[in-house]
């Protein structure tokens, strides 16, 4: 079993003999109301095929009629990424026999996508990395397959298949970019870093839930090797469907190991799809890769042509949000945060909250230790994303403000947020019915320092004698029978006047 930690390891002695180059694949659900071709509702969660009708379902006779919205988002999207627009493209059949596409062909775009030719900046360990785009195109999503019976879900040893059409037609957006090199170790950061940028950008433009769990983002994960300086490339292998941030590092980790492994030994790496697994960081072989003209493409005779008229789309550049980066730059003036600490936030997911945890009143340095200490790692724990915590920023400036007046220590501070997290109460009902205020009445306090002194007469002795550096188990042995309670510094006040 290959460990985490070995794999880091080995990245680095990896990239010390392989180039690594990396390309993404990120297919993003459009959050349009409609379907891409009909108007059946997109809500995720919808009893099955219960938003199907004769266009998605494929039926004989069905014509399709484009979503505007969609082709406005797509355009959106490439303008953000500062594509070139086409002013003239056509939607393309790509054929091929699948269960959950009743049509047996997918919608899409072929040699003329709508955007093409953009760039997205990442930013890792201070560098910062253009990623190139090659073109971002709309095309109609699947249906879902179920398999039942089997231990993993999988159609290996299922005994039977459902179907899904709910799926079927919801607007795709697919978005690859050009070959990435010249990374070398920070390879897997960086993919998960143009992830987790292009992921903001999506989401500051409204176009998508992004919701990766759910699949409204889906990436794929192309790898490939090539001897250091030589500049030949490598045979790539595509890891499909890596559903969190997480996965695209360990994804791109786990193959740069394998396939050195494979060139080491004098193997050739072989041109096929593989599968991650969450639970163990490592991928398996899926199908042998398809070429293009596997799938028959042709231009799609139901639709006419799609032609954005150029005042349209210099409207919606016009438009445009405030984007990631942009916005990152105001961000960093007002919360007086360096290069490096904006750079930590925007890895870890947690710039919007950190900014809304100082809008609701905490200093900017006590959010931003919240949400990149504590915060980061209970999401972690529960293998979520911050912004998916049950807390709020509110409630986080709430918990700081309690600190700064001296209610809360930062340990207890630290079990009001474990409790809002747990019930889902906000801070102030966790502090009461809990009782977690800081205890720092002198007469609260005296009879469990008594006890501490009664049980402990050795050490009374010590600091009877001088010893005051010996106070501390006395210290420890109040703070655990008041269960982190006591305000540390009255007590050892209170020690060290009754034992002089
Ligand atoms: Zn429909």
């Amino acid at each position: 079993m290959t460990t985490l930690e070995s794999t880091l390891d080995r990245v680095v002695d990896v990239a010390g003999r392989y180039d690594p180059v990396i390309g993404l694949e990120t297919h993003v659900e459009l959050g349009t109301v409609s379907k891409m071709f009909c108007g059946c509702p997109t809500t995720f969660g919808a009893e099955p095929n219960t938003q199907t009708c004769p266009v998605c379902l494929g039926l004989p006779g069905s014509l399709p009629v484009p979503n505007e919205v969609a082709i406005e988002s797509t355009i959106r999207i490439g303008l953000a990424l500062h594509c070139d627009i086409a002013s003239w493209c056509r939607f393309a059949r790509k054929n091929y026999f699948y269960p959950d596409m009743p049509k047996n062909f997918q919608i899409s775009q072929y040699d003329e996508p709508l955007c093409t030719n953009g760039y997205l900046d990442v930013t890792v360990e201070g560098r910062t990395v253009r990623v190139e785009i090659e073109r971002v195109h709309l095309e109609e999503d699947t249906g879902k397959s179920l398999h039942v019976g089997g231990a993993t879900g999988r159609i290996h040893g299922a005994d039977h298949s459902l179907v899904d059409y709910n799926r079927a037609g919801i607007p795709l957006v697919e978005i690859v970019t050009k070959p990435v090199a010249g990374t070398g170790a920070l390879a897997p950061v960086v993919g998960r870093a143009y992830v987790t940028e292009l992921r903001e950008l999506l989401r500051s433009l409204g176009v998508s839930d992004v919701r990766m769990e759910q699949g409204s983002l889906r990436c794929d994960v192309n790898v490939s090797l090539s001897p250091a300086g030589s500049g030949v490339l490598g045979t790539r292998s595509e890891t499909k469907n890596v559903n969190s941030l997480r996965s695209v590092e360990r994804a791109i980790r786990f193959e740069m190991g394998r396939q050195a492994d494979v060139l080491d030994r004098g193997g050739r790496v072989v041109q096929e799809t593989r599968h991650f697994h969450e639970d163990n960081g490592r991928t398996t072989p899926g199908r042998s890769k398809e070429e293009a003209t596997d799938y028959r493409y042709f231009p799609e005779p139901d639709l006419v042509p799609v032609a954005p008229d150029p005042a349209w789309v210099d409207r919606l550049r016009t438009t445009l949000p405030e984007l990631p980066a942009e916005r990152r730059a105001r961000l960093a003036g007002e919360l007086g945060a360096t290069a490096f600490e904006m750079e930590s936030m925007a890895n870890a997911g947690v710039v919007e909250l950190v900014a809304a945890t100082a809008a609701a009143g905490a200093p900017a340095a006590e959010a931003r230790n919240w949400w990149l200490g504590y915060l980061t790692q209970k999401a972690n724990a529960a293998e979520l994303e911050p912004a998916d915590l049950a807390i709020s920023p509110e409630q986080v400036a709430r918990v700081v403000a309690l600190v700064e007046d001296g209610t809360l220590s930062v340990g207890l501070a630290r079990q009001a947020v474990d409790g809002v997290l747990e019930t889902g109460a906000d801070v102030d009902t966790v502090v009461a019915e809990r009782g977690l205020r800081r205890v720092s009445d002198v007469d609260a306090l005296a009879a469990a320092v008594d006890e501490a002194i009664a049980a402990q007469p050795d050490v009374a002795e010590k600091i009877r004698g001088g010893k005051v550096a010996a106070a501390g188990a006395l210290v420890g042995a109040v703070m655990k029978a008041t269960r982190g309670q006591a305000d540390a510094k009255t007590v050892r006040e209170l020690i060290l006047q009754k034992l002089s």
